[in-house]
């Protein structure tokens, strides 16, 4: 019987899909925590939405008294 293989997301290994992997579509346990560990990243990004880019530096001195 002929298993289907997949493409590991990760890393790019051809991979059995087959109930012995338990990491399946990934290759192993590490492929599989790279990508959810990238996902996570992304989904925790937080928009710039420029508030901080006004910031200006005033005189630090405060000689304009
Ligand atoms: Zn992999």
């Amino acid at each position: 019987m002929k298993r289907p293989v997949v493409t590991c997301p990760q890393c790019g290994k051809s991979v059995a899909w087959d109930n012995s992997n338990p990491f399946r579509p990934f290759c192993s346990e590490r492929c599989k925590l790279i990508d959810l560990g990238q996902w996570a990243t992304e989904s925790y990004r937080i928009p710039d939405t420029g508030k901080d880019s006004e910031k200006q530096e005033s005189d630090p001195s405060g000689s304009e008294k």
